[in-house]
């Protein structure tokens, strides 16, 4: 690759300045954390949050966005629906988008899936088993058969999404539920990826295999699409009479 893929960290950023046991585990933010971990994995990686102007994604920073991420949960709400509407028309043109956790429940992930994107959860002391279930997928890259997080959020079926194009990973929690926690679509010429961990209080985002997993997800979800045709067309073979 000639040229490091662009990558834009969107967090809502409200957790970490609010609640003292979120801020001991990231300092900076979700957005830091995930930022300084894709530049390790050789990305062009800025960072946008809630409280910017325009929430940081004017139409300069999206068109310069080869993949946006993007971690919410208490403020999905205050996302203004003219940023999410500029969002989906950048996925829709090829932009690729990797929902992380609480995510699930964002404007953007719930437009894009048309359905409610609803689960169940339980802040518990539950540990995670991430099986991959499409081994040889990109986004599998360098993992096993499945790695742990000792402490995360469960979350559990049924999962109101449309069924994943490919599902990546099915998780297993110790409580006994199970749930499709990697999952992969295209909408227009955009490819979204799913991945469930990242509960704010717990320190998942600073595990090596899911900063791997999301920085496979942001090679997987790059744009590739160059040119799509639409409209009123001419034969590309010449027609009798
Ligand atoms: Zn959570």
């Amino acid at each position: 690759m000639s040229e490091a893929l662009r990558v834009t960290v969107w967090n809502e950023f409200r957790h970490e300045r609010k609640s003292e046991a979120v801020k001991a585990v990231y300092p900076d933010g979700i957005h830091a954390t995930i930022a300084a971990a894709l530049g390790e994995h050789g990305f062009e990686v800025r960072t946008a949050t809630l409280d910017e102007p325009e929430h940081g994604l004017t139409s300069e920073v999206l068109e310069a966005t080869d993949v946006l991420i993007w971690w919410g949960h208490v403020a999905h709400g205050e996302v203004q629906d003219e940023i999410v509407e500029r969002v989906q028309q950048r996925v829709l043109a090829g932009m690729g988008l990797v929902v992380l956790h609480s995510g699930h429940f964002s404007k953007i992930f719930k437009r894009l899936m048309g359905t409610t994107c609803d689960l169940k959860w339980r802040e518990g002391n539950d540990r995670e088993l991430i099986w991959v279930v499409a081994p040889g997928h990109p986004i599998a890259e360098g993992l096993g058969e499945m790695f742990m997080l000792e402490h995360e959020e469960m979350y559990g079926e049924h999962f109101d999404i449309p069924p994943p194009e490919t599902l990546v990973f099915v998780s297993w929690f110790s409580g006994g539920e199970v749930f499709r926690s990697g999952c992969c679509y295209t909408r227009g010429a955009g490819k979204i990826f799913y991945f469930r961990p990242g509960h704010e209080t717990l320190p998942t985002y600073h595990n090596p295999q899911v900063q791997r997993v999301i920085a496979n997800g942001v090679r997987w979800a790059a744009p590739t699409v160059i040119e799509r045709v639409f409209g009123n067309t001419p034969p590309h073979v010449p027609t009798e009479g």
